[in-house]
């Protein structure tokens, strides 16, 4: 069994050991500060005397392995050992918030569950079970980062299964742990206390500050909550404060009121686009049929219509016998053609066309769609299709 350093003192990161077994790249050591990963924490990295240690995992048998590529040890060897410090601080850090910002949480939210936890240099986050509030973060945040102003005491204590306290005051699985084992409890101060073997800070203050930068869906396991520590977070707090000063202005607003003018000018779109989409409607089947050879054909440009508008338009046109020609500009330009005359073939007319003004489109002789980049050029593009309609009734 391999002695782990890492339980007693989180802080050591640098220590002395001896080879007890090798495996090609895998190496076993008497004793090691390396921690294996667990409770959502990725494993450190380092060195073995001159070699990467890229990694280090549990073997399930007690022993703690680690991977250093192109090692010479031999079962007997003394090797220094050295964890990749700030790497490691910032993985306590960013376990010890975990705990902290669902200690919150919770107060805000209390039959809020934990899913998952990761805790990595790159991403750190917590999955839980219901979406929360930006209100309730908020209120979480500044508890939790009062708490860090105050720097609380992070202590372990171990406890028995049977202590009556222990269902009072921990977070815990007590499904997870085995009848009559004894449970590692993280306390921070007297507000949060959960069952946890991971490697944590010792003061709340060397977190420094903590900041959820993000909330985004899990999909069945529930909301995956990102946050930042440390240095991390003040970086980010900085970022995302600029940001919405930015869209504030972009906005014409101020950042009190930032939420509900987003909100008005979303209804407002989609007030703006309903009646859009009434007034192409309306323009659509107010167009005057061309007669061309017995056929009645209908050619019309629309500003800002919708493709669906202008298709159900000309799917009419066609029910009817006739030859719809419908173009809509805006950012680009869309064109749909139905055609129910068998003189008129709308994939081989559109497509052919489109082409010629860089743009492309495809569908059946009866229906066809696409578009082309230059919105300047509806007019021509229409007049264009108009010509080629005209041709092959002819
Ligand atoms: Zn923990």
């Amino acid at each position: 069994m391999t002695e782990e350093l890492f339980r007693h003192d989180g802080y050591q990161f640098e220590f002395q050991a001896q080879v007890a077994s090798t495996d090609g790249e895998l190496v076993v050591l008497d004793r090691t500060a390396f921690y294996p990963g667990g409770g959502g924490q990725v494993c450190d990295t380092g060195t073995l005397n001159d070699d990467r240690v890229t990694e280090a995992f549990c073997d399930g048998n007690g022993d703690v392995v680690h991977r250093v590529p192109g090692h010479r040890f031999v079962p007997g060897d003394r090797v220094w050992g050295s964890v990749d410090w700030d790497r490691r601080f910032d993985l306590m850090m960013g376990h010890t918030a975990e705990h902290l910002l669902f200690g919150s949480l919770r107060r805000q939210v209390p039959d809020l569950e934990i899913s998952k936890i990761f805790i990595s240099p790159e991403s750190k986050y917590v999955i839980v079970s219901k979406d929360v509030s930006w209100e309730d973060i908020r209120k979480a945040l500044v508890f939790a980062n009062a708490a860090i102003r105050e720097n609380l005491t992070v202590t372990r204590i171990v406890m028995s299964r049977d202590d009556p306290d222990l269902l009072d005051k921990v977070r815990i699985k007590l499904d997870r742990i085995p009848e009559g084992e004894e449970i590692s409890v993280v306390a921070i101060g007297d507000i949060d206390y959960s069952a946890c073997s991971g490697i944590h800070v010792m003061e709340t203050s060397e977190l420094g500050m903590l900041l959820v930068d993000r909330k985004v869906s899990a999909g069945k396991d529930g909301v995956a909550i990102h946050f930042k520590v440390g240095d991390a977070a003040a970086y980010s707090a900085t970022e995302l404060a600029v940001t919405c000063l930015e869209a504030t202005e972009a906005a014409d607003s101020k950042p009190e009121d930032i939420v509900r003018a987003v909100s008005n000018m979303k209804k407002e779109l989609e007030y703006a686009r309903a009646s859009l989409k009434d007034s192409a409607r309306a323009l659509f089947s107010s167009v005057r049929p061309k007669d061309i050879n017995g056929t009645e054909v209908y050619s019309a440009a629309v500003f800002g219509a919708e493709r669906t508008v202008m298709a159900d338009a000309a799917e009419k046109v066609k029910a009817a016998g006739g030859v719809a020609i419908f173009v809509s500009s805006g950012e680009t330009v869309s064109a749909v053609m139905a055609s129910g005359s068998a003189g008129a073939d709308c994939r081989s007319v559109l497509t052919d066309v489109l082409v010629r003004f860089g743009g492309r489109g495809g569908g059946k002789p009866d229906f066809a769609q696409g578009g082309i980049p230059c919105p300047e050029k509806a007019a021509e593009l229409l007049r264009a299709l108009e010509e080629e309609v005209a041709k092959s009734l002819s």
